[in-house]
């Protein structure tokens, strides 16, 4: 509905940003932006809060380098917080009228200042408003102020006309677009896109489906069903469903959510929660550098709940989890963290202005101690480093980015000794998430693929024989077509013949009236003049006769109407045309 609603999309509450950058960043670098306040006329701001997360940013002391500049901040921060039904979830639908601006419209109106606060009262498209409409607000808000009383007039005027506003931007949204609020209109289930996956969640579906019956689902599962299959099964009962088309759209260091089918709920992706976990554990909790030697037996275990809660192994269509599951499967390591707490650890540190290098991330590695986890760590370096290094945003690799492969380096050693995430994340078709990461079973699929198109070439090449057939249709097509050429050629030739006649007709029609008899260039009635009897050639110019329309020498009328009144041929009166004729 958002596209309806004009209001500049780079605009927002301190309180919307200050919230949604609190849930954003991972819990462990919240101190950093704690003692930050901000002063009380940074209510509204613009920019998408660039030039605040910048301050935030150089008083962070160097904390928060994961997340890049304040602008790659602000940019995914936006991609995080403008969700559908994002406002439910931050829960700013009262924002609006908590803005600066209301604030200063109310002190006018305090002062009396009404031609302002009118003035400030917005126009609809194609409705401009008249002096004499702008002079009757003004009276109405003065009544109604006097009304109201000196105490709060103000407060609740301001409120009630920004409610006014609302309701008249609803109403105008809802008038223009009668289908998508009548009770008869069609129902809408959302189309999720993911890379090239598109599925609907089954509940949505079977809501719309069978006129609002609730399906039961999983409590923390959302379960999805692809588009193809959608299709496959309910084909003509889906008929009068509208989808739209719902991008699954990714921040970078964060899931973003998805409204949920239930009223007030929101979920995410399985996989994105997995990833949300793993950089917990990896960036967040540093374990793999801390946790030595590590207890793969203990941790399996862990990730063996997780798998059991949240990360269906066995699923091979996406499905979401609800917002309340990140806390089961992040609660679980509560025990690990506290044991690791006071650990020391080293950080991750900054890449050069420009860039680094393979070998700078090997290093990296190893200064982090990584090796004593993952002993191979760094054989992963070179394939993490091209396809990090193929998704950069800047011209040089950042320090943002060396988190990334420093992250996906840790991922791939992870997999390597728990399979079953391996398993989920290829089941949920998100192997190419992890940057610089070669799933076997994928190359398997593309190695069948590859075999079924060489087996497709083969029986290709056994239908040589249909190939014949087709050359002799070809044949054929050429020799209709060139008929068809021969027939055309043929009916030109007719047209012109007819346009010919048609001109001559044209010639005789347009005959100026009073010219009984008219100059014709003849090719057609060969027969004789009936003036000297001698035959008509088919090049000499002849006259007419306006009335029986016979032929005559052009020589021989001029002569014969010098002395004769009379056609020969009809006996009409040849007179006035004697008169007239250019020729007499
Ligand atoms: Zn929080
Ligand atoms: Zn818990
Ligand atoms: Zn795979
Ligand atoms: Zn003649
Ligand atoms: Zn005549």
């Amino acid at each position: 509905m958002s596209k309806y609603l004009k209001t500049p999309d780079n605009v927002l509450s301190s309180d919307l940003l200050m919230q949604s950058l609190h849930d954003y960043l991972l819990d462990e670098l919240l101190p950093a932006i704690r003692q930050f306040s901000l002063s009380p006329s940074e209510f509204i701001i613009r920019d998408n809060g660039r030039e605040i997360l910048q301050k935030i940013l150089d008083n962070s002391n160097h904390q928060l380098r994961i997340y890049g500049s304040a602008q790659e901040l602000a940019e995914n921060l936006k991609i995080w917080r403008d969700f559908p039904f994002a406002h439910e979830f931050f829960k700013t639908e009262t924002d609006l009228f908590e803005l600066n601006e209301v604030t200063q419209l109310k002190s006018q109106l305090a002062a009396g200042n009404f031609a302002d606060y009118a003035s400030k009262f917005p126009v609809f498209e194609g409705n401009s408003r008249s002096k004499a409409e702008e002079s009757e607000l003004c009276r109405l808000l003065k009544q109604n102020h006097a009304i109201l009383g000196e105490t709060d007039g103000a407060g609740i005027m301001t409120q009630v006309m920004n409610n006014s506003i609302l309701i008249k931007c609803l109403s105008t949204i809802i008038e223009n677009n009668p289908k998508m609020f009548s009770e008869k209109g069609v129902t809408a289930v959302r189309v999720f896109e993911d890379g090239s996956q598109r599925f609907v969640m089954k509940a949505e579906l079977f809501h719309a489906i069978s006129n609002g019956n609730k399906l039961k689902d999983d409590e923390y599962r959302f379960t999805t069903i692809s588009m193809e299959e959608v299709e496959r099964i309910y084909g003509h009962r889906v008929k009068n469903i509208e989808f739209l088309r719902t991008p699954i759209i990714r921040a970078r260091h964060r899931a973003v959510f998805v409204k949920a089918h239930l009223q007030g709920d929101f979920c995410t992706l399985a996989t994105d929660v997995l990833f949300d976990l793993l950089r917990s554990l990896i960036i967040e909790y540093k374990v793999f550098q801390k946790y030595n030697p590590i207890d793969w037996i203990g941790l399996s275990k862990l990730f063996d709940l997780n798998i059991k809660m949240a990360f269906n192994v066995d699923c091979k269509t996406p499905y979401f989890l609800r917002h309340g599951s990140w806390h089961l499967v992040t609660c679980i390591y509560a025990n690990l963290f506290d044991c690791i707490e006071h650990i020391p650890a080293k950080d991750i540190r900054n890449a050069k202005i420009d860039g680094f290098t393979v070998q700078n991330l090997k290093n990296e590695l190893i200064h982090l101690g990584l090796t004593m986890a993952f002993p191979e760590i760094v054989n992963h370096a070179e394939a993490v480093y091209s396809a990090v290094d193929g998704q950069k945003r800047g011209k040089y690799l950042n320090t943002s980015d060396l988190f990334d492969a420093v992250f996906h380096s840790q991922i791939i050693c992870i997999f390597n000794r728990y399979p079953k995430f391996k398993t989920f994340i290829h089941n949920q078709s998100g192997c190419e998430r992890v940057l610089g990461y070669t799933c076997e079973m994928c190359q398997k699929m593309s190695d069948d693929q590859k075999s079924l198109e060489q087996k497709q070439l083969e029986s290709l090449e056994n239908k040589t024989l249909s190939l014949k057939e087709f050359e002799t249709m070809k044949r054929k097509i050429l020799e209709l077509e060139d008929e068809n050429r021969k027939l055309k050629d043929q009916n030109s030739r007719f047209s012109s013949q007819v346009k010919e006649l048609k001109l001559e007709k044209l010639s005789i029609n347009s005959e100026n009236p009073s010219t009984n008899f008219s100059v014709v260039s003849t090719k057609t009635s060969i027969s004789e003049c009936l003036i000297c009897d001698s035959e008509l050639d088919t090049t000499g110019e002849t006259k007419k006769c306006p009335m029986c329309r016979t032929r005559f020498h052009s020589k021989c009328a001029i002569e014969y109407i010098k002395h004769e009144i009379k056609c020969p041929s009809c006996k009409g009166t040849l007179r006035n045309s004697m008169i007239t004729s250019k020729f007499s």
